[in-house]
């Protein structure tokens, strides 16, 4: 027994659900469209835990679709921010190389920056890093000044109720726990009953590769989770960092290495770190899921990425659990950084697609199948580009969706 027929139905209330529902509110108003987000509230997850930056495109390989949804999507978030009131703030910032051997991945990521468009980047040496950040210490840096902040959670609630004035229908405390996709539809089976429609998209972050397969389709990833965990400056020595100041990054891993990050709320936090989690929703380090440990451990790819990082891996697991090796990561950017100057902060864990071979997914990753599409990779930064994967998805997805 289904309640009620929509055309297309979302799965997840994150800023990517979300960002495609307002894409496809605004372009086919006529649409029955329902986003269905198992939480009581809207980006309570990566969304909702992330570090606030609109990155500007400097990091991603050249014609990536990282690099293109990033930087047209770095701007769309800002016109998106100011037009409707959202704090936000262009404060430009720093990558600084701390050793010589850096520097050939520096200007790796000048090139990056300038085949991807970005505009303004300047190289600098210690004395102009000290004009800018007084406390940062580095032997070379970039200057990326289209680099913003903003809140993501105030960005998922504004798109929510725009999708809403729009015509959709957002149903949040709704778990799906079961697809059927029969000739005529898909039966969405939720904790509060169930839905149909005639096309899908999977949204659902930290469990899309779940939906893919009770769709009876195979993703060909595992979700496998890492936690981020922060110390926010006390607000003392919030002084001691004026903007964000960034690592240069290791390119085997998708993740930044631990920064300093101002907070549109004018705190300053440090991390995140990237600790493999035992949990997909595991935002302490004593969050443990079996079901959610079996099926990592029980995925080839699982092994093979841990024989492949298993060193850097554990080098993290002891940043998380020893403060002092911590502070030891960020004194290489502020020396004068101590651990009385930090506190606990919060925690996020990304969702990141990891291949049967063991590859860690560098790209953004849609699955098309039968009347649907999973969304199987949107980690950082796909909050910045949100709203540009949204209108890729329609896009591209359209005509098989049936949204004409
Ligand atoms: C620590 C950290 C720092 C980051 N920093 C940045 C940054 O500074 N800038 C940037 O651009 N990006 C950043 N990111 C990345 C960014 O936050 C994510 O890429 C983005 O939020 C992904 O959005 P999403 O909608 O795919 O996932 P989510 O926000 O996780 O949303 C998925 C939703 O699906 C729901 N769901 C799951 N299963 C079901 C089900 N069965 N039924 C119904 N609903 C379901 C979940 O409850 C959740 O709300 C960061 C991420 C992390 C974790």
């Amino acid at each position: 027994m289904t309640e009620s027929r929509y055309s297309v139905i979302i799965v997840g209330g994150g800023i990517v659900g979300l960002a495609v529902a307002l894409e496809i509110t605004r372009r086919f108003p006529r649409v029955r469209l329902l986003l269905l987000e198992k939480e009581d509230h809207v980006g309570r997850h990566q969304s909702g835990h992330n570090s606030g930056v609109i990155h500007s495109g400097i990091y991603y390989k050249p014609g990536s679709l990282k690099a293109k949804l990033c930087v047209a999507g770095a701007a769309a978030m800002v016109e998106f921010c100011r037009e409707h009131g959202i704090p936000h703030q262009i404060c430009g910032k720093i990558i600084v190389a701390t050793e010589e051997e850096e520097f050939p991945r520096l200007e790796e990521l000048w090139r990056r920056g300038i085949a991807n468009g970005l505009t303004g980047l300047k190289s600098i040496g210690p004395e102009e890093l000290r004009q800018i950040e007084p406390n940062a210490t580095g032997l070379r840096a970039i200057v990326v000044p289209s680099t913003g902040i903003t809140n993501y959670a105030a960005v998922c609630d504004k798109y929510a109720e725009v999708i809403t004035a729009q015509g959709g229908t957002i149903l949040t405390s709704h778990a799906v726990r079961g697809l059927k996709r029969t000739a005529n539809e898909i039966v969405v089976e939720t904790n509060q009953g169930a839905f149909s429609t005639t096309s899908l998209i999977n949204c659902a972050g930290l469990f899309s590769d779940r939906i893919s397969r009770m769709a009876g389709d195979d993703p060909q990833v595992m979700i496998v989770p890492f936690r981020g965990e922060y110390y926010d400056l006390i607000p003392e020595r919030s002084s001691l960092v004026r903007g964000l100041i960034y690592p240069v990054p290791d390119p085997r891993f998708p993740f930044l290495g631990v920064h300093f990050t101002r907070r549109v709320n004018g705190t300053v936090d440090a991390g995140p770190n990237a600790v493999l989690a035992f949990r997909r929703e595991g935002y302490r380090r004593t969050d443990i899921n079996l079901r959610d440990l079996a099926s990592s451990l029980s995925f080839p790819g699982f092994w093979r990425m841990a024989a492949k990082n298993w060193r850097s891996g554990l080098d993290e697991f002891y940043r998380s659990f020893s403060k002092t090796a911590f502070v030891r990561a960020l004194q290489r950017l502020v020396p004068a950084v101590q651990p009385t100057d930090l506190m606990p902060g919060g925690s996020g864990v990304r969702a990141q697609a990891v291949t049967r071979e063991g590859a860690l997914v560098d790209d953004f990753k849609f699955v098309p199948s039968d009347r649907m599409l999973h969304v199987l990779n949107v980690p950082s930064p796909a909050a910045t580009a949100s709203l540009m994967i949204g209108r890729t998805i329609v896009d591209t997805a359209s005509n098989t969706l049936g949204l004409q």
